[in-house]
């Protein structure tokens, strides 16, 4: 029992620890952090698993649970589908949900990488809490499977929409949020269920392979993405490079010391004062320039 809590929380806490490295110029607090992670994990988690459980036994008519359907291999193949769809669907929209819910309330929300921090917080407690699920259920050696492929899977599901989220709050901010991340909320539930639904089919061996792809995939994309989010920020000095951190001189479009542009994709360079802007700003909120007459 020792074993499996130590298995556990080395999981959770390897991929912590992990995400908040992306996290530099203004990192989030580890309250925050935490309490987001925590509570929405596991609110997303219950809530899922509610309306996973009505949508099965009313719609499906499995009153065994999909578990025991698939293990005893009643469940057909069109139901095996459904079975994923429907995973895929209300997982990634309740984490979602939970996200928007309290990521604004909890946590510290002021630049567009700490929307997709609190994204894949709460799919890492939702994987974590689900893992224990998992755990007491199968013993042990379903851990490590689960922290090597299924916390990133969730995490990484989670990314996509966390993505989403940072173009609403920090680029549309006059669009509903949920028009504005429905499309990336459906790529990462379509993932997600093929994922099950390859787990439900497939062989041992085939389902290895698959999920080390997805694995790579995802790892090799969240990495580019989080690096370059990372450097999108309101908090950096003004004429201030965000990929070398050199100062420039005040009207630079471009860092005098490696090229990159100073305009980001959701912070833009005021013409007039050289602040840095939200890239929606029609109007310069340092010095009132007309945004829209310098392009
Ligand atoms: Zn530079
Ligand atoms: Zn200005």
């Amino acid at each position: 029992m020792a074993f499996l809590i130590l298995n556990w929380l080395t999981g959770a806490a390897a991929w912590f620890w992990l995400i908040r490295r992306y996290d530099r110029i203004d990192p989030e607090p580890y309250r925050a952090m935490l309490s987001v992670g925590i509570l929405g994990g596991l609110v997303s988690g219950l809530v899922a698993l509610e309306i996973m459980t009505l949508f099965e036994s009313m719609v499906l008519g499995m009153s065994e649970g999909w578990m025991t359907a698939v293990e005893n291999e009643t469940a057909t193949i069109t139901e095996l589908i459904i079975l994923a769809l429907e995973t895929g669907l209300i997982e990634e929209s309740c984490k979602a949900l939970a996200t928007i819910y309290f990521a604004k309330r909890l946590g510290e929300v002021d630049e567009p990488i700490d929307a997709v921090l609190y994204a894949m917080l709460v799919g890492l407690g939702f994987a974590v809490i689900e893992n224990l699920n998992y755990a007491i259920e199968y013993g042990n050696g379903t851990l490590l499977w689960r922290n090597i492929f299924c916390i990133p899977g969730h995490v990484g599901y989670a990314l996509l929409w966390g993505c989403g989220l940072a173009q609403a709050w920090f680029a549309k901010p006059g669009r509903p949020v949920l028009v504005t991340i429905a499309p990336t909320l459906l790529i990462a539930a379509l993932l997600h269920a093929g994922y099950d639904y390859i787990a439900f089919t497939a062989s041992n061996a085939a389902i290895t392979v698959y999920a080390v792809i997805q694995l790579v995939a995802l790892l090799w994309y969240a990495h580019r993405r989080l690096k370059a989010l990372g450097r999108e920020s309101p908090h950096l000095a003004l004429g201030e490079c965000s990929a070398c951190r050199a100062k420039n001189p005040r009207g630079s479009q471009y860092c005098a010391a490696c090229g990159e542009s100073l305009v980001q994709e959701f912070y833009n360079i005021c013409a007039e004062c050289s602040h840095r802007i939200p890239i929606h700003a029609r109007y310069c909120p340092n010095c009132g320039a007309n945004i829209s007459n310098m392009i």
